[in-house]
């Protein structure tokens, strides 16, 4: 490690436990030293040393338009001699719901939080109150943010043996049911559909990688949850916007009675929303059943770089370039792990991918294909790419997050980088 991020993180390391804010930031997944970032701008990322890295990490999904974008900079730094939090609504952010709102069929009504594992928490509580019920079922291998309910063990208490498991949490009402999986869940409601308040799903699996749903797996989820009068929610924090101006359950045919969102919504500042049909929307409103408050939710300098981060995604021609974006990767990683003799496989929709460090050439469906991955070989490969002067995620459960202000240049460099990387690593 070079001095100052040494230093630094050291330090850090007497206030704060294992010196970071979020566990993902230790690099502890993949080794190496962490990063301690200088500043960011486009694509590129300078640490405290001066080192530069191409980023593939995108702020975990929630840079969608490239770092410290120039639009999103004025939106915010005119919004700062108007007050950051003054407790008071905001036009703003009446214009950042209504762009939501009309751009997702799945949704009459929204309200804005302060981070997506908020909106999930919150949506969670509308189903079980609005069903009287307190079970959901939750998918291995997902995250949906850090909320008890989210966390709690499927049995057992042996803390972080489970992925998004926690000790600490009262009460465990979660179900498991293995991702792509419907007869499971058909099973499941079988058993048990009448105390089921919700099931909870990401459109696509971001947190295995990347895992795409069956052709029929979000309809089979949507006649279950009307069959046993279940609300079915769509967590959006990754998808929503990414693919098309709204929510991805659009694209996918899919109706939701709750959709959560986060990331990208907020242009990089702190963010999450949830909203959903009127009839449940309701329950938030004075003197019905479910309460839900916060002084930081619907922040002006949030709604301020959120606007002006869908003003930009809202432009002619915006998700057709994104997934040109996706397609060049796609082309160029598919070519290079051919010209290397790499047997991984590469998966992608529009400008999301990733990359199943497994000897198949088939995509991975649920998180005991994601388990099979060669997890020492991209603890190397990430090592070797930044060495290269590319930050890919900590992880090889996240996907590999492309955004608008990556070039073609970056991502052929990107590509070739990558090959080069593994093959050091599996010859
Ligand atoms: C990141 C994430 C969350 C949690 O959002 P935070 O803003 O980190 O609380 C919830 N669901 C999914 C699918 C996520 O990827």
């Amino acid at each position: 490690m070079t001095r100052k991020s040494e230093i630094i993180f050291n330090e850090a390391n007497k206030y704060i436990p294992n010196g970071v804010s979020s566990p993902m930031r230790t690099f502890s997944l993949v080794g190496g030293d962490p990063i301690i970032l200088e500043s960011a701008k486009g694509t590129k990322i300078i640490d405290v040393d001066g080192r530069e890295y191409t980023d593939f990490l995108s702020g975990f999904g929630a840079i969608f338009l490239g770092h410290s974008r120039e639009e999103i900079s004025q939106a915010v730094a005119a919004q700062l001699d108007k007050g950051l939090v003054v407790g008071l609504s905001t036009e703003i952010e009446k214009e950042l719901a209504r762009k939501i709102v009309e751009s997702t069929p799945a949704i009459d009504k929204l309200r804005f939080v302060v981070s997506g594992s908020e909106a999930v928490m919150t949506a969670l509580r509308i189903a079980r109150a609005y069903t009287d019920r307190k079970y959901f079922v939750r998918f291995v291998g997902s995250y949906h943010g850090h909320a008890d309910a989210l966390l709690a063990q499927p049995g057992g208490n042996v803390a972080v043996a489970v992925k998004g498991t926690t000790n600490g949490v009262a009460e465990n009402n979660v179900i498991m049911c293995e991702y792509n999986n419907s007869e499971q869940l058909r099973q499941i409601f079988e058993e048990r559909g009448h105390e089921i308040a919700a099931v909870i799903v990401e459109p696509f699996a971001t947190n295995m990688g990347f895992v795409k749903p069956h052709a029929n797996f979000h309809q089979d989820i949507r006649q279950l949850c009307t069959d046993y009068g279940s609300l079915f929610i769509f967590d959006e924090v990754v998808t929503g916007f990414r693919f098309r101006f709204g929510g991805v359950s659009a694209l996918l045919g899919v109706d939701p009675d709750l959709t959560t969102f986060g990331k990208i919504i907020g242009g990089g500042a702190p963010v999450g929303a949830y909203g959903g049909k009127e009839k449940f929307m309701k329950l938030v409103e004075i003197g019905n059943k479910v309460f839900q408050s916060g002084t930081f939710a619907g922040n002006p300098i949030t709604m301020a770089a959120g606007n002006a981060a869908l003003d930009l995604m809202a432009k002619p021609g915006f998700y057709e370039a994104m997934d040109e974006k996706g397609a060049l990767l796609e082309k160029e990683i598919k070519q290079n792990f051919e010209k290397y003799d790499i047997p991984f496989h590469f998966t992608r929709f529009g400008a999301l991918s990733g990359i199943a460090f497994r000897r198949s050439a088939a995509d991975m469906q649920n998180y005991s294909d994601v388990k099979q991955q060669e997890y020492e070989i991209y603890k190397n490969v990430h090592l070797a790419m930044r060495e290269k002067g590319f930050l890919m995620a900590p992880s090889l459960e996240e996907p590999i997050f492309l955004n608008d202000a990556h070039t073609n240049d970056d991502i052929i460099r990107f590509a070739e980088a990558l090959a080069v990387s593994i093959a050091e690593q599996i010859k």
